[in-house]
């Protein structure tokens, strides 16, 4: 591909017709792709019919890795950062590569593509104006401060949360925001199963006791 540079390239969330014609072509075009898991990656590569060195760059090594890929940028190489699903950087490992290249004035890009924030909150019917991105809130620590921190915030507050935390999530969000707090709640989105489920606090956590949580999650509250 020629000058050195990152390229940060969304990929699919669930449905595989989502990734882009450019995605495919940068992908093609890269002289090597830096991948969350190898594995998951290259069955997208296999899927797409692209055969590529792949470099692995995830939460666990992302410290340590930065440098060696930098290098190989500053010697010319371009290269495609995935993730497992979405945009890397989202809830994903990217900004520590991104905030390197800057500082080593190797050229960034970001492409346009998917991510499971957007649909979400678009759906929710809330406000899309101005919104609050959380992500995952801390799994223990600080977990508490940071739900408390949200109750005045006046914009949509949208959060990731995973299968087996959404009904706690929703109990905690019931006692911090209290039971009548209109939310919504979005599973497998861009899947065969994708719902939105519109409500209170309190409508939502009684239609997930119901129907145990299965898949992933997206969560939009409206703003105080
Ligand atoms: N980089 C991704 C993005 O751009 O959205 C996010 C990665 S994060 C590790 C994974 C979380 O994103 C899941 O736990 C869930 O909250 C959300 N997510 C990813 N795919 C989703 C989908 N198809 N439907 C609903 N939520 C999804």
């Amino acid at each position: 591909m020629g000058s050195g540079r990152l390229i940060l390239v969304p990929t699919p969330i669930g449905n595989l017709e989502d990734i882009t014609l450019r995605a495919v072509r940068v992908l093609r075009e890269a002289d090597a792709v830096v991948a969350e898991d190898t594995r998951v990656s290259g069955r997208l590569l296999q899927h797409l019919g692209i055969k590529k060195p792949m470099h692995s760059f995830h939460t666990a090594n992302e410290h340590r890795t930065v440098d060696a890929l930098v290098e190989r940028m500053q010697q010319g190489h371009a290269l495609a950062l995935v993730s497992d699903a979405g945009t890397p950087g989202i809830s994903d490992p990217g900004f520590l590569l991104v905030r390197a290249c800057i500082q080593a004035e190797i050229p960034v890009e970001c492409l346009p593509g998917p991510t499971a924030f957007v649909p979400a909150l678009v759906m929710s019917g809330l406000p899309c104006e101005r919104f609050l991105f959380e992500g995952f809130l801390p799994q223990k620590k600080g977990r508490r401060t940071r739900l408390e921190a949200l109750r005045e915030e006046p914009r949509t507050i949208v959060l990731y949360e995973s299968p087996h935390r959404l009904l706690k999530l929703l109990g905690e969000l019931i006692e911090v925001l209290g039971p009548e707090r209109i939310a919504s709640v979005s599973r497998e989105l861009s899947k065969l199963h994708e719902e939105t489920v519109r409500g209170t606090l309190s409508e939502l956590q009684a239609h997930f006791t119901e129907r145990p949580p299965k898949g992933e999650f997206v969560v939009c509250i409206g703003g105080a």
